[in-house]
């Protein structure tokens, strides 16, 4: 089976990461697509619209899925490298492949997915990297709050 284009499966991401953007939300999208490309679900971080800080791209995208019977050949599509606790979700899940956009503004797990044998895949978009990028210059205390480190902007 040919493999779907990863840049169109990012769109939809990119989408629920602008959605975000425009609820006050930290822009930060996923979807999780089976391997020809069929869109199981998609979703956003909504940390700030919920005050729901287990509520990563990733997590919703996961469970607006549903129940699989496998995730192996499904693809984690996100807008950013996934965090350590979306990165435990893709392992304990066994998801086979990750898609990110960008690993510029942030490196969560991607590194380990790969050593167990994740395939990942970065984009290297300028969208998601500028989009995030210009958020996190306006909301540095958010996003600390987001990644977990103590509030002190570094920049
Ligand atoms: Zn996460």
């Amino acid at each position: 089976m040919p493999r779907p284009d990863y840049r169109a499966l990012l769109a939809t991401a990119v989408e629920e990461a602008r959605l975000g953007l425009a609820e006050g939300g930290i822009p930060i999208g996923a979807a999780l697509f089976a391997s020809d490309g069929t869109l199981l679900g998609r979703g956003r971080n909504r940390r700030v619209q919920e005050g729901d800080p287990s509520v990563h791209g990733e997590t919703d995208a996961f469970r607006k899925a549903g129940r699989q019977r496998s995730y192996r050949d499904t693809i984690m599509v996100t807008t950013l490298s996934p965090c350590w606790y979306c990165s435990g979700l893709v392992k304990q899940f066994g998801i086979g492949t990750v898609v990110m956009g960008e690993s510029v503004n942030f490196q969560g797990g991607h590194g380990w997915l790969r050593e167990q044998g994740v395939d990942i895949v970065d984009l290297e978009d300028p969208e998601c990297i500028a989009l995030l990028r210009d958020w996190i210059a306006a909301n540095p205390s958010i996003w600390n709050e987001d990644i977990g480190e103590d509030d002190c902007p570094h920049g």
